[in-house]
């Protein structure tokens, strides 16, 4: 059985997740943690659970989504993976953080690219991979259809939808991203998002402002 834990990280307060099931087996995604005590949030709960960490994943690579990518890849030995159409938004990482006047260490590239049709195996979970570009081009969500469940980053939001107006954001593919591709998926999964509560499909075809 899945196990969803989700830390609030860094001054944009976001979501970072820890998926692992009954195996102990793990992925972290978007890893967002930005400071010594943060950094040590997640190592003491990764130590406590005894978990064994398989992959790293960014949905996307805004700068609040990497902020601990360095950290993690160095903790546990990993690199981390994201869409090829993340490559300039992650190579804009340092520049940004600059812009914002965060502390932001460079952690290794993605070498083994993600995409829409791959999966993410770990224990007994797997986890499809599906393409929802407009918040960012190369943004990936992650879902587990055994257990309902998707990590969807900065797409949909509980009453909310992901921002347009960055760098490579496009509203028209944002939509069609949720319309053809979340609002498709069966009302009860959960949707664990970038920012804020967890929420789900059918509540948000239900009642999100931006589709009604
Ligand atoms: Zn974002």
């Amino acid at each position: 059985m899945l196990q969803v834990k989700s830390f609030v990280f860094n001054p944009f307060q976001e979501n970072t997740y820890i998926l692992f099931d009954e195996t102990k087996e793990a992925v972290i995604i978007d890893a967002g943690c930005y400071n010594t005590s943060e950094f040590n949030l997640l190592k003491e709960f990764m130590i406590s659970e005894k978990l064994d960490v398989k992959h790293y994943l960014n949905t996307h690579c805004h700068i609040d989504h990497i902020l601990g990518n360095s950290f993690v890849c160095k903790e546990y030995n990993l690199k981390p993976k994201y869409s090829v159409e993340e490559i300039p938004v992650f190579n804009s990482g340092n520049t940004v953080a600059k812009m914002y006047g965060l502390n932001y260490t460079e952690g290794p590239v993605c070498t083994d690219f993600i995409r829409e049709g791959n999966t993410i195996n770990f224990g007994n979970t797997v986890l499809d991979l599906i393409h929802l570009p407009g918040h960012s081009p190369g943004s990936i969500g992650f879902y587990d259809k055994s257990n309902k469940v998707i990590i969807c980053g900065d797409v949909l939001f509980q009453g909310s939808i992901g921002r347009t107006d960055l760098p490579l954001g496009n509203h028209e593919d944002l939509l069609l991203s949720i319309q053809t591709k979340l609002f498709t998926l069966p009302h009860e999964v959960k949707v664990y998002a970038g920012h804020g509560n967890a929420t789900s499909i059918g509540e948000e075809i239900k009642y999100n402002p931006f589709f009604n």
